[in-house]
């Protein structure tokens, strides 16, 4: 696959042109159908574009650093060309009335999105199987998940299907399929870039990030969409600058806690191999310990419940979506609505939401929760007066069998158990793939920083491409 930057100089070049760009790329989703990790193409609008991006190089204009790069977006950002779903029966029929700021940006840099991807139905899960519309094939092997929840996006990414593709990450959506599915995954800090126009899921830690197949491409992608929005009040001010140089002598620290005998054996020699790597680049690797982090799924799934339970009550069946027929009372209208459009896993965090935020429940729950989510986050301001860095795997496992945990909720969740802490905190994360299982399955890599240091993860990241994995 050539990268971002190659295939943009080509267009701008006369080499190739957006347009024929474009229908490479739609061909190519058409021919992968098989893997299920597309909704919809948004076909029409896509060539429109490209020919408007042709007309601007033909007439000597400058149509942008992404000129011409088609691109995939998760199925729960607002975008113009096809329904935005979030991979629901309620939102099945929803047209988006405006596109999400990070689209528009993206769109403004000359990139042209082709098609709308599979997730779990309002990002709720860790392996694109709670899609009302079907499961997503990891690239690598059918018979196992994509990861998730963005899992079609990983997938047409890691299938050279478009160069770059948008996931969100609330707890590692973005980076448990990269891991997967071996592809780079970046999610931002907390409010780097905005959420205005993605369906929202748990607001204090949904983050907009992407897919690429070099960390180079992440950092250029993730330049485009970063910045202040008006328009969401927790995004930050315009701070990320890609460092000029190659980082040296980091400390960094790798995880202890993630590297216990419950992890997978490859992916801790995977990630052992990874740090070698990192101290060949002159850094120093050390093990550094994150106690609270065993506490980071229990507050993750009553912290984020309680957001999700707030956020998904929008859905009643008169506002938005799906409207259940043939209703004669008010509340049957809601509840049949919400019954007929929600998945089993949205109707658990609603109902786990609810709970933790009843009276009687929120002292001994929510709140406790939240008090907990600050310990860990102090946790973390300690170690990175000791480390420039943190290392971990990014999922204990390779991806595991298609139907293999979908009737243990919790054995699911333990799938985020590495990348859930860093999104309590806010802070920035990356997947690296670094290398395969016996079985030739992609093991990944997840490097931390401290809030606000993104540039430090890219540089880093770009300092050891290629390592030894070979895609
Ligand atoms: N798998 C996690 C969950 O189910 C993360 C989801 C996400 O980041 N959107 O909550």
């Amino acid at each position: 696959m050539v990268t971002i930057t190659e295939l943009h100089d080509r267009i701008v070049r006369g080499e190739s042109t957006a347009r024929s760009e474009v229908e490479a790329a739609l061909e190519r989703a058409e021919q992968a159908s098989g893997y299920h990790a597309l909704l919809s193409l948004t076909r029409e609008r896509a060539l429109e574009r490209a020919d408007l991006v042709d007309a601007q190089i033909k007439n000597g204009e400058n149509p942008g650093v992404l000129a011409g790069v088609p691109f995939v977006v998760k199925d729960n950002f607002l975008a113009f060309g096809a329904p935005t779903t979030a991979a629901s029966r309620m939102l099945e029929d929803f047209t988006a009335p405006l596109q999400a700021e990070v689209v528009e940006r993206l769109e403004h840099a000359g990139a042209i999105c082709i098609g709308k991807s599979n997730l779990d139905a309002f990002a709720h899960g860790g392996s694109t199987e709670n899609s009302a519309f079907g499961v997503t094939n990891n690239a690598h092997d059918m018979t196992k998940v994509a990861g998730g929840s963005s899992g079609g996006s990983a997938v047409v990414t890691a299938l050279n299907i478009v160069p770059f593709a948008l996931g969100s990450d609330t707890g590692g959506s973005i980076r448990e399929p990269a891991s997967f599915n071996g592809v780079y995954g970046y999610k931002p800090t907390y409010g780097m870039t905005s959420r205005y126009g993605v369906v929202a899921m748990a607001s204090s830690t949904d983050t907009m990030g992407c897919f690429t197949t070099t960390a180079a491409d992440a950092e250029l992608v993730m330049g485009i969409m970063a910045g202040k929005d008006p328009k969401d009040s927790t995004t930050l001010n315009d701070y990320f600058a890609p460092l000029a140089e190659a980082p040296k002598s980091l400390k960094i620290g790798l995880i202890q806690e993630s590297m216990t005998d419950d992890v997978d054996p490859e992916v801790r020699s995977a990630v052992t191999a990874y740090a070698d790597t990192l101290r060949a680049a002159g850094h120093t690797v050390e093990s550094a310990s994150l106690p609270m982090s065993k506490y980071a799924l229990a507050i993750y799934y009553i912290v984020v419940p309680a957001e999700v339970t707030s956020n998904l009550a929008r859905y009643d069946g008169v506002r938005y979506g799906l409207r259940a027929d043939g209703v004669k009372a008010l509340a049957d209208l809601y509840g049949l609505s919400r019954d007929q459009g929600f998945m089993p896993e949205n109707k658990r965090r609603i109902m786990i939401g609810s709970y933790v935020l009843s009276s009687g429940f929120y002292d001994a729950y929510f709140q406790q929760a939240s008090k907990a989510r600050t310990l860990l986050i102090n946790e973390y301001n300690d170690l990175f007066k000791t480390y420039d860095v943190l290392l971990s795997p990014t999922a204990p496992t390779p991806a595991f069998g298609i139907g293999e945990n979908t009737d243990d909720p919790v054995k699911m969740y333990l799938a985020d158990i590495m990348t859930v802490p860093p999104s309590l905190a806010g802070l920035p994360a990356i997947n690296v793939p670094v290398a395969k299982s016996g079985a030739g399955l992609p093991i990944g890599a997840q490097l931390i920083a401290p809030a606000q240091q993104d540039a430090l993860l890219f540089a880093l990241a770009k300092q050891t491409e290629g390592g030894n994995y070979d895609r």
